[in-house]
């Protein structure tokens, strides 16, 4: 399929804001930029901008139009849930946002309008625009599908989703777990709620549905909701294209040089690397039994930590000391001295893709957070499944029972506390066992499926390819 053709198209794709929804529109737009050659524009909402989210967009070489932030404080109260307040944020920028895409399509007309997740209250400027309009799922079928079919299960289900007995039917889907499902259904009665079912409503005004996956990764849920008469339905019977996965491409000289020396020193496959995405935390009890269970387990680790979290599991951090060998004092007293040959600690963040691509990598506990992993299926590591908050327990589940290239603690981290003794024993099992072993084999397989399924003329290029030429039939009919 040639995209020779399509080289002139311009296409806005709109992100929400935070670290965990602007990476996916970067990486969407790096990709149509760079293999497809269509003219992007990064259209970000802002907030007052973290460190991290402020160089993440500076060093975009796409063009990147930032919407200013909006002053919501007033709107909120100490129970404000992350979904609402995301959803009164992208409402209260709507103003900025029309006259941004309006100003950019004055310098040079729009062919498309791709907006993420929490941005389908903005869609409707692509109608004044008149250009099509798509909703980009930075994450998965069977979640999409949740989501899209929860004002159904609105209707049906009586009491709250998390007391049901029975796993939730979602037709054509597997049911899902009540204790799996997202953030916002777990309390009926919280506004977030009213406003993901608010989200789930909008698919069907959308002109078609992108998703980070590929053919071979959810299956069960794509054909549902490509071929399932209710969910295709409420879809708005909208193709649904899967374009990944698209993960971020970090240049090496971007990592922290200690560490990828320190890995360089390290056996093949003999690190676990523990990270909870942009933003996780864990309480302090808990970092007490994660940190001692590394320890006992003697194996090798990088873990990015953060200190414990007052609230839940994506709250917000506070700062505090450190013991006298540079352990900050939320960790065992002493735990850098004795761990100093075993692993490394890094405070807050660092550049997870590079330390995932690293030969001396064989493991990853992780919060499931989708980009996270995609990067990890991508370099054929295996995971320890730790989900905190959104739809990461949905993830969990899908990566431990269909894909098979992870394991899980016996209970769900974010229902009680995971002691060292099982902490011990999943580091081992994914570095020392034939069950790591199968399960590093099994991601190999789907890394490789992943690597064919973007290259020329694999599924999710031509299925990107597809879209493009929709949208420029949709520009030749003008
Ligand atoms: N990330 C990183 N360094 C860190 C933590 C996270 O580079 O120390 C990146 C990670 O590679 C991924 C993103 O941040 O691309 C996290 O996205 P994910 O969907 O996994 O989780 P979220 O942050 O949205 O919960």
């Amino acid at each position: 399929m040639d995209t020779n053709n399509q080289c002139m198209l311009h296409i806005g794709i709109l992100s929400s804001p935070g670290i965990g929804h602007i990476i996916p529109a970067l990486v969407l737009g790096n990709r149509l930029a760079a293999v497809h050659n269509v003219k992007v524009t990064v259209f970000v909402i802002t907030t007052a901008n973290s460190p991290t989210e402020r160089q993440l967009l500076e060093s975009s070489r796409l063009n990147i139009v930032q919407i200013p932030p909006v002053d919501i404080s007033a709107l909120l109260d100490a129970n404000t849930k992350p979904v609402t307040q995301l959803c009164l944020l992208v409402r209260a920028a709507l103003p900025g946002v029309r006259s941004a895409l309006w100003a950019t399509n004055q310098c040079r007309r729009l062919d498309a309008l791709v907006g993420d997740f929490f941005c389908t209250e903005a869609l409707p400027v692509a109608d004044e625009l008149n250009v099509p309009k798509f909703i980009y799922v930075p994450t998965n079928a069977w979640f999409t599908a949740l989501t899209v079919y929860c004002p159904v299960l609105d209707k049906e289900i009586v009491g709250q989703y998390v007391e049901q007995e029975k796993g939730l039917e979602i037709p054509g889907c597997k049911p899902v777990r009540p204790e799996d499902v997202v953030d916002p259904m777990l309390d009926r009665n919280d506004e977030q709620y009213r406003e993901y079912l608010r989200v789930g409503g909008g698919f069907s005004m959308a002109d078609g549905i992108l998703m980070n996956i590929w053919e071979d990764v959810d299956p069960v849920s794509l054909k549902a909701l490509r071929e399932n008469e209710t969910l295709s339905k409420l879809v708005g019977r909208s193709p649904v294209y899967a374009i990944g996965p698209l993960t971020r491409n970090i240049e090496e000289r971007d990592g922290d040089g200690m560490i990828m020396q320190w890995l360089d020193k390290q056996p093949r496959e003999s690190v676990l690397y523990v990270s909870f995405g942009s933003g996780g935390t864990l309480s302090a009890e808990q970092i007490t039994e994660l940190a001692w269970g590394l320890e006992l387990s003697e194996q090798r680790f990088i873990w990015v930590v953060r200190p414990p979290s007052k609230r839940g599991p994506d709250d917000a951090f506070f700062t505090t000391g450190q013991g006298a060998d540079g352990t900050p004092n939320y960790l065992p007293e002493g735990f850098n001295t004795r761990t100093q040959k075993q692993g490394l600690v890094v405070p807050m963040w660092t550049e997870q893709a590079l330390i995932l691509k690293h030969p001396s990598t064989g493991g990853f506990l992780s919060h499931c957070g989708w980009n996270s992993t995609l990067e990890s299926i991508k370099n054929g590591v295996p995971i320890i499944a730790w989900p905190l908050y959104s739809e990461q327990r949905q993830n969990a589940s899908l990566l431990t029972e269909e894909l098979g290239v992870a394991i899980r603690p016996k209970k769900l981290p974010t229902k009680g506390i995971v002691g060292r003794e099982e902490v011990k024993t999943l580091v081992k099992t994914m570095l020392q066992s034939n069950e790591g072993k199968e399960m590093r084999e099994r991601v190999v397989k789907l890394r490789m499926s992943a690597e064919k399924a973007i290259s020329i003329g694999g599924s999710s290029y031509n299925s990107m390819c597809e879209l493009l030429n929709t949208i420029e039939k949709r520009r030749s009919e003008i």
